[in-house]
């Protein structure tokens, strides 16, 4: 699971979860204002930096839809066999 930082790491603005913000690969977490100044490379890790989606639903509520949802999952798995 993406670890979703409170702060940009730069200015230390703080940024809810449905707040745009940009990460590297190690999550590595800063506001669109610095994401700007540092031209989108990370200046940890040298990576570059991506819009971090956002997170709408707290992660119970994600296991719960995906546990309604394995049964169908099941469903299509067998009809594609059967082909
Ligand atoms: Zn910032
Ligand atoms: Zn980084």
């Amino acid at each position: 699971m993406l670890l979703m930082k409170p702060a940009c790491e730069a200015c230390k603005q703080s940024l809810s979860h449905t707040d745009e913000a940009y990460i590297c690969s190690y999550e590595c977490t800063f506001c669109n204002a610095c994401n700007a100044r540092m031209q989108a490379v990370c200046p940890n890790c040298g990576g570059k930096l991506v819009l971090r989606p956002t997170r709408e639903s707290s992660p119970v509520a994600v296991a719960i839809r995906q546990a309604a949802r394995a049964p169908l999952l099941v469903q299509i798995m067998a009809i594609l066999r059967r082909r």
